[in-house]
């Protein structure tokens, strides 16, 4: 059995010139966590994926993996490994080259590395596939050999930077369920970079939500997702309302708001778009103060009681659905 170690990020800082990329964040990833970083464009994840890869240099603070500090070790000697965005296959090697690759770079024999290379084509199911050249295979498959590449190096933590982005919408739902079910076998950690919310929420044991090179909140996905801590949270993991009313500012779930009659409700609004989902349909409403909440209603709770556009309604929830936001 080998040793499970926790990852670590310790104020860990990058800047470029007088751009703070990465403020000082600090988290504690469990050994045989799924972790997702999840944030928009330019908050910091694939810099702090970068630093932990060695494939960046850390400006501050420090990166630990089972209590050693890895920040000034090369990428091969980290006991992490990175899956690229685009893959980067060598497009002149062949799959099995491709995956036996930084074997190769260890001086490790052919027999040994083709050997090796077999079990990890076997471990994401690309054994008949080994003697193609990338541009020979689906996105699909180029990912599973990027991930066989990385994983030949049996890392203690799998990085991945926007691992599904190039596959289609229905590709991209498959391998989701293959990675996580990948992880599960292995036992080691992920960090997945991903701007994605419910790719997140699918996927993690464990989000980190960032937001302008700093980690807003972050803990066990359902419990994030059960009580965002800002505006921002709630906004960007979807299906939450954030609305003012006289108690302060609080976030809603969608599925959590019903529709009354005006009188007696919490909010009055006026419907502005009603959109079919299939199993639900979501009601748009414009409420005072210039803002607008969504209602999810099941199918059989909005044909059972259809509205029209325009109609006024009411906008009620149980007390206990509000949480309070710090901003
Ligand atoms: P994300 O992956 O969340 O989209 P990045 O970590 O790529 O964010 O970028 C964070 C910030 O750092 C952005 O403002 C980006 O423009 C800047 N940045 C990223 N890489 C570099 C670089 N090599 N040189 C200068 N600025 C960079
Ligand atoms: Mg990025």
């Amino acid at each position: 059995m080998r040793q499970k170690l926790d990852l670590e990020l310790v104020s860990l800082t990058k800047r470029y010139g007088g751009t703070i990329a990465v403020d000082a964040i600090s988290y504690h990833f469990y050994a045989g966590t799924y972790a997702c970083l999840l944030g928009p464009s330019g908050c910091g994840k694939s810099s702090t994926l970068r630093m932990i890869a060695g494939h960046e240099t850390v400006s501050d603070g420090a990166v630990t993996l089972g209590g050693r500090d890895i920040s000034q070790l090369p990428p091969a000697k980290r006991g992490t490994a990175m899956m690229f965005q685009n893959y980067a296959l060598f497009p002149h090697l062949t799959v099995r080259d491709n995956v036996a690759f930084s074997l190769r770079m260890q001086g490790v024999d052919p027999a040994t590395r083709h050997a090796r290379a077999g079990e990890m084509l076997e471990l994401v199911d690309m054994t008949s596939l080994a003697d193609r050249l990338p541009a020979q295979l689906s996105g699909g498959q180029q990912q599973r050999a990027a991930l066989a590449r990385a994983l030949i190096t049996k890392p203690d933590v799998l990085l991945l930077d926007e691992p599904l982005s190039a596959l289609d919408p229905f590709l991209r739902i498959r391998m989701r369920a293959e990675l996580k079910k990948l992880q599960r076998e292995l036992g080691i950690t992920f960090v997945h970079v991903t701007h994605g919310q419910d790719e997140a929420l699918a996927l993690a044991d464990e989000i980190v939500v960032m937001n302008d090179a700093r980690i807003e909140q972050a803990g066990r996905t359902r419990a994030v997702f059960e009580a965002p801590k800002t505006a921002f949270v709630a906004r960007f993991l979807g299906s939450h309302n954030v609305v003012s009313i006289p108690e302060g500012l609080v976030a809603v779930r969608s599925d959590a708001l019903e529709i009354t009659s005006v009188d007696g409700a919490k909010l009055p609004g006026t419907i502005t778009n009603i959109e079919y989902q299939g199993t639900h349909v979501a009601l748009t409403a414009a409420v005072p103060g210039a803002q607008e909440v969504t209602a999810l209603l099941s199918d059989k709770d909005f044909f059972g009681n259809p509205r029209e556009l325009g109609e006024a309604i009411g906008l009620d929830w149980e007390a206990e659905a509000a949480h309070a936001l710090a901003g």
